[in-house]
């Protein structure tokens, strides 16, 4: 395989309005991933390991031992809200991404209740220690903004932005910041492309259109998540740190409950069986794409029918 993803921690210092550890905070499993865990995962499988999951992994009070363990067997990186990266020495990383809502000061603190000036001050610091990339969510309010994040990426050092959809919709009131939902003016996207090119900066937007893809970006074949407490699990969509046993989930306007899916315990080879047999699904619909006499495509899992990463966005 190709990713581990990995939960290091639940928990987070923000209170991000389109997050659902801020929706779902009365039942939120607040929790680090212990250390012995953390070192029995096998690193040696992989190419890279992504410490990230839903929450800060900043906040593990043992992520530079960490990245130092993982480090010994795979490229490693991870995605933050930027708060700590002058508090962690994360030049031992391979690349850091850190996530932005808004190039403006007002907006950030409006939806992530933290200052945009601080995050840049902290990402100028560092920039020249390691390789960073913005992350930032295009929502409806904000997606115009794109080109000045291309231009704030620059001004800071970042070498690269990834633009991002709100993919998962924890709850009815957050559907319209959705921009794949609506009709799209692509001239903000455009233009920041254009700027990207001039100013040097690595662009990738994710599409703003739906459509069925044959493999999720996820992609199960290669990548696999695991989770805080140990668990196997394709992806973040299909695992909540919630006290309840299923999931809430926007999709097309309605309102559905999914059950989490896990394939058991990572050290466990059955658990590894299980979870290359989900796999083979996308891989099925993966070789229709070489296959001389397609036949018809092998349907998605039930569980990911209803989530948007299986249409592109
Ligand atoms: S920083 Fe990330 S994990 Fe924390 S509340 Fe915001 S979106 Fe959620
Ligand atoms: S389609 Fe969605 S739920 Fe299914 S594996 Fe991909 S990201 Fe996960």
């Amino acid at each position: 395989m190709r990713v581990v993803q990995v939960e290091v921690s639940t928990r987070c210092q923000l209170r991000c309005v389109m997050c659902p550890h801020t929706i779902f905070s009365g039942e939120w499993i607040n929790e680090d991933m212990d250390f012995e865990t953390f070192k029995r995962i096998p690193f040696d499988r992989f190419d890279l390991a992504h410490l990230q999951g839903w929450g800060e992994p900043l906040l593990n009070p043992r992520i530079e031992e960490m990245i130092d363990l993982a480090k010994r067997n795979c490229r490693v990186g991870l995605t933050t809200n930027g708060l700590l990266i002058d508090e962690v020495n994360v030049g031992k990383l391979d690349y850091l991404a850190v996530s932005i809502a808004s190039a403006r000061e007002d907006r950030h603190r409006e939806i992530r209740k933290t200052s945009l000036e601080e995050i840049l001050a902290k990402v100028e610091n560092v920039s020249s220690k390691v390789d960073v990339t913005f992350v930032f969510m295009m929502m409806k309010d904000t997606y115009e903004e794109l080109p000045n994040v291309v231009e704030l990426a620059k001004k800071v050092g970042a070498k690269s932005v990834i633009a991002n959809n709100l993919d998962y919709v924890p709850s009815k009131e957050l559907e319209d910041q959705a921009v794949f939902l609506r009709k799209v003016d692509y001239k903000p996207i455009e233009l920041a492309k254009v700027k990207a090119k001039e100013l040097g900066i690595n662009l990738i937007v994710k599409s703003v259109e739906m459509g069925e893809v044959l493999v999720c970006a996820e992609n199960p074949i290669d990548n696999v998540l695991i989770t805080h407490n140990g668990l196997m699990t394709p992806c973040v969509y299909l695992h909540l740190p919630t006290k309840s046993e299923k999931i809430k989930r926007v999709f097309m306007g309605r309102e559905l409950e999914v059950e989490k899916v896990y394939f058991g315990r990572f050290d466990d080879e059955e658990s590894w069986r299980m979870y290359r047999d989900f796999g083979s699904v996308f891989e099925r619909r993966r070789s229709i794409l070489w296959s001389l006499f397609p036949s018809n495509i092998p349907p998605l899992p039930d569980c990911c029918k209803t989530c948007y990463k299986a249409y592109g966005v």
